[in-house]
C-alpha cells in the first residue's frame, strides 16, 4: 500500500501542474490514514493532543481538522498557505494559525511555552513573565471587544456619517447559517453551494435541491440570501461529470463558463432557485463573470426558464467580479445584473498572478495591494447607484474596512463568527469617500 501510495504522491507532485501538485497532499493524508486504519490502530495521534495545546506541525492535512477543532488553543505550522483548507477551517471556528515558518518544528520543543498571536502573525517562545503579562492583556481586551460587539450583534451597521452598510455571511452548511443567524448577519451575500453538488454520484435533481437550499436558508428567515450558481473547474471536479483535463484549470472552464458548457447543470440550479425564490428572498449569483456575454446569456437562460415555469418575478442576479476583466466591463455587465459582488480571493490571484494555493508565490498574493485597491475603486464607481458588496477574505479584515467603505462597498460578507465585530467597525467608521 504504502508503496502504491509513494507512487501516487510522486505523480501529483511531479505532474507539472501547480493545483495537481497541491493535492498530493491529500493522497499522502489519505495514505497515512488507510496504513494506520490496516495496523488496527483507532486513535488519531492528534487525539492524545491535551486540550488548549498550541498545536505545531510540518503541514496539516484537511482532515486533521476534526482532530484539532476545539482541542488547539492556535496552530503553527511550517508550509502552508492562507488560503489552504486548514486554515480556513481553523480561521472558521477562531483557531489562530500562523504559517509559513521555517523549520518551526525543529524550532520549538515539545512542552514549550508558545505565544500565538494570530492577528499579528507572531509566535513568541519561551516567552518572559513581561511578555506574558502583556499578551494575557491583548486577549482580555479582544474578548472585552467580542463581547461588546456580540452585545450589539443584532442591530444594523451604520458608519458615523450615517451610511447603513449589510454584513452577511459567507456559508456553506446549515451550522453556518445557525451561526450566522446567531450572529446577527443581515442575510447570506455567499451561499457557496459546492456541497450539494460534490460529495455524491449523480447529479441532485430539482426536488432534492430546492430542498437542500431552503432547509440550509431556513435559520435566516426572511433575509435575503445570495446564493451563487455552483463553482466548479478549477481546482474543484465532480465525479460524475467527465472533465477534460486542462493544461491550466484556473486559467480554463470554470464557474460559469463550465455551466454555460453544460446546460443540464445549469438549468438544474436556475430552476431550482426560481421554485425556492417564490418562498424567499432568494438572489442568483454568477460565479467568474468575465466578459459582458457570461451575464447576458445567463440571464437570457434565467429567463426563459422562468417562462417554462409560469415565474413572472425574476430574483435579483448578483455577478461576481473575480477577473481583472470583469472588474474593468462592471458598466456592461450591469446591464444584465442587477448587482455586483467582488470576490477578492480569486481577482487577487488573477490581478497579482500568484496563486491562492501557492505557498511559494504567498509574498505577492496581497488582498490589499494598491493594484486590486484600484480596481474595487473603479468597480465600485462604474457601478454607478447598483449595490456594489465584497464576499472575499478581504471583506473580513477590519483594519481594511474603512478604506473599502470609502471606495463604496456597502455590503461586507464574512464568515459568521466575524459580523459582530465587522459591524462594529463599519460602526466606527466612515463611508465618505477618500483616497484608497
Ligand atoms: C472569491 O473568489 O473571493 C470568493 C469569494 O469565492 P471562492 O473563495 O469560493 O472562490
Ligand atoms: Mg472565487
Amino acid at each position: 500500500v504504502r508503496r502504491v501510495f509513494c507512487r501516487w504522491v510522486e505523480g501529483f507532485r511531479t505532474s507539472g501542474n501547480a493545483t495537481t501538485a497541491g493535492r498530493a497532499e491529500d493522497v499522502a493524508d489519505l495514505a497515512r490514514r488507510l496504513l494506520r486504519a490496516l495496523r488496527g490502530i483507532k486513535v488519531h495521534p492528534l487525539e492524545k493532543m491535551p486540550d488548549s495545546s498550541v498545536l505545531v506541525a510540518q503541514r496539516l492535512a484537511p482532515s486533521d481538522a476534526v482532530h484539532f477543532c476545539g482541542r488547539a488553543a492556535a496552530i503553527v505550522v511550517e508550509f502552508g498557505t492562507p488560503g489552504a483548507h486548514c486554515a480556513l477551517m481553523a480561521r472558521q471556528i477562531g483557531i489562530p494559525v500562523v504559517g509559513n515558518i521555517p523549520d518551526v518544528v525543529a524550532r520549538i520543543p515539545p512542552g514549550a511555552s508558545v505565544l500565538v498571536d494570530g492577528l499579528e502573525g507572531t509566535v513568541l517562545v519561551d516567552p518572559d513573565g513581561e511578555a506574558q503579562a502583556r499578551f494575557q492583556e491583548l486577549k482580555k481586551r479582544y474578548a472585552a471587544e467580542g463581547a461588546a460587539a456580540m452585545a450589539k450583534a443584532h442591530e444594523p451597521a451604520i458608519t458615523t456619517d450615517g451610511v447603513a452598510v449589510q454584513v452577511a455571511a459567507n456559508i456553506a452548511s446549515r451550522a453556518d447559517a445557525d451561526l450566522a443567524a446567531e450572529n446577527g448577519a443581515d442575510g447570506v451575500g455567499l451561499y457557496r453551494t459546492e456541497a450539494l453538488f460534490m460529495y455524491r454520484n449523480a447529479l441532485p435533481t430539482e426536488n432534492e435541491l430546492v430542498e437542500e437550499l431552503s432547509h440550509t436558508l431556513e435559520p435566516l428567515a426572511e433575509k435575503p440570501c445570495i446564493t451563487r450558481l455552483l463553482d466548479i473547474g478549477g481546482d474543484k471536479s465532480l465525479p460524475y461529470l467527465k472533465l477534460p483535463p486542462e493544461d491550466s484549470p484556473f486559467l480554463g472552464r470554470r464557474g460559469i463558463r463550465l455551466l454555460l458548457a453544460y446546460p443540464e447543470l445549469l438549468n438544474v440550479q436556475v430552476r431550482a432557485l426560481l421554485r425556492l425564490s417564490e418562498q424567499r428572498a432568494v438572489q442568483l449569483m454568477v460565479p467568474m463573470v468575465t466578459i459582458p456575454e457570461d451575464m447576458n446569456r445567463t440571464r437570457d437562460i434565467i429567463e426563459s426558464a422562468a417562462r417554462d415555469l409560469g415565474i413572472t418575478r425574476i430574483p435579483p442576479l448578483v455577478a461576481m467580479i473575480e477577473t481583472p476583466a470583469a472588474a474593468l466591463s462592471v458598466r456592461d455587465i450591469l446591464r444584465s445584473a442587477d448587482v455586483i459582488s467582488i470576490g477578492t480571493n480569486d481577482l487577487t490571484q488573477y490581478v497579482m498572478a500568484a496563486g491562492r494555493d501557492n505557498p511559494l508565490a504567498n509574498e505577492y498574493f496581497r488582498e490589499d495591494s494598491p493594484a486590486v485597491m484600484r480596481l474595487i475603486r473603479i468597480v465600485c464607481q462604474d457601478a454607478g447607484p447598483s449595490l456594489v458588496g465584497m464576499c472575499g477574505e478581504l471583506a473580513g479584515r477590519l483594519q481594511t474596512i474603512p478604506a473599502l467603505l470609502g471606495a463604496g462597498i456597502r455590503m461586507l460578507s464574512v464568515a459568521p463568527r466575524l459580523i459582530p465585530l465587522v459591524k462594529e467597525t463599519v460602526r466606527q467608521a466612515e463611508a465618505m469617500p477618500k483616497p484608497i
